[in-house]
């Protein structure tokens, strides 16, 4: 999908607004949470605009596992792999999503209660 001039994340992946970078491929940007939940608390995107995961998982398979990967390697490089992670899709208003370009959250660096709030 192509970028929307409305979209946050479209001008974060842009260059038009800062972040604090942590990983980039032709595919994915990966930055930290401006308002961190744990220790580690970094949002993986798509440099293409989709508006929520399952949007994202019902147009193209591929950059949906690369996007997981990609968490996966963030939180391999944070070194949270070990003691354990957990990466989450808001998915709808009602689940707290308030950015609507698809992101995974990685959350670590310290325990995480289950269930979740
Ligand atoms: P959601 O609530 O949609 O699942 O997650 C959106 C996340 O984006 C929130 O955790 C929020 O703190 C983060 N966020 C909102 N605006 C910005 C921003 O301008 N820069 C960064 N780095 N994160 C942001
Ligand atoms: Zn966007």
């Amino acid at each position: 999908m192509a970028s929307q001039p409305d979209c946050l994340f479209c001008k974060l992946v842009a260059g038009d607004i800062p972040a604090t970078m942590v990983r980039e491929t032709e595919q994915t940007v990966a930055f930290r949470d401006i308002n961190p939940q744990a220790p580690t608390h970094v949002l993986v995107v798509p440099r293409e605009h989709y508006p929520d995961v399952a949007a994202l998982a019902a147009a193209d398979a591929e950059l949906t596992a690369t996007v997981l990967s990609e968490a996966a390697a963030v939180a391999d490089a944070e070194g949270t792999a070990e003691r354990g992670y957990r990466i989450v899709f808001n998915t709808g208003a009602g689940a707290g999503q308030t950015v609507f370009h698809v992101h995974a959250h990685v959350l670590g660096g310290r325990g995480l209660g289950w269930p979740p709030g």
